[in-house]
Order: structure tokens, then sequence, then C-alpha cells
């Protein structure tokens, strides 16, 4: 870490504290004696491959956002959890560039074991379903269940 004073790279940490996302260091330079504060996040390089071709940096907010227009009312914390889970997916699938569609997919999955008419909303976007026929097989689907 460079010192923001006089450009050096020795620095002294003064104290680390864990925050919610990302972990807060007091420096201090070990040339200049001045103080400054670093931020520590973890960062993900994950590509999101979209239908018409180009790539998006991976955002999770983005699936979270979807999730909850799909499943409506229900608590913030069923809303986290479910998000939490689907990252995890994602990320264990130790790729650089994922499909749209295959996050589509993984959504669905998750949505189709917890909440039914949460994936028949998530999936009438997803899967662009217009025709009431198209609709019905997918409802056939989850009543076989
Ligand atoms: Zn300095």
């Amino acid at each position: 870490m460079y010192c923001p004073f006089c450009s050096k790279v020795d620095t002294k940490v003064l104290e680390s504290r864990l925050l919610n996302d990302s972990i807060r260091r007091r420096r201090e330079c070990l040339n200049c004696s001045n103080r400054f504060t670093t931020y520590e996040t973890a960062k993900i390089h994950l590509k999101v491959l979209k239908r018409k071709g180009h790539e998006q940096e991976f955002d999770i907010t983005k699936v979270k956002k979807s999730i909850k227009r799909a499943c409506g009312k229900i608590e913030a914390e069923v809303i986290s959890n479910l998000t939490r889970k689907i990252e995890l997916k994602i990320l264990n699938k130790k790729t650089n560039t994922i499909k749209s569609a295959e996050i589509g997919n993984i959504v669905l999955n998750e949505l189709k074991k917890t909440n039914k008419m949460a994936y028949l909303r998530f999936a009438s976007v997803h899967k662009e379903i217009e025709d009431p026929e198209l609709m019905k097989k997918e409802l056939n689907t989850i009543i076989k269940r």
C-alpha cells in the first residue's frame, strides 16, 4: 500500500477492524509518520454473458432484485438467504464467465424448491412464456412433483 502523503510503500498497521463486507485498517507510514485508512474488500471476477452476446460484470444485487420481484411480498431475510444460496451456487461453478440463462436456471431451480408461485412468475419472465399452453406445461412440471 502506497502512502498517500509520500508514496513510499512501508506502512505499519495500527488497527484492523472487521466490518460487514470489508476490513478496515488504520496505517501509519514508516517514512513520513502520517496516518491513513485502507479498506479491503473481496472482489470476484465473474462476467455474465447476456443473451444478446455482450458481457457484464456479475452483480448479485441484480439477481436479488429479480428474485424479489418474483417473490412479491415476503420477508427480506428469506430473500437474502435465498440470494446467498444462489450466489454460492454460481460462485461454486468456478468459472470466469457464466451465461445469463444459466444464472436464470439456478434461480429457477431454487425457487422451484422453495416458492412455487415465485417460480412461475420468474419462469414467465426468464423463459419468456407468452403462450398459455407453455405456461400450462410449466405448471404441470410443478404439479407432477
Ligand atoms: Zn508517508
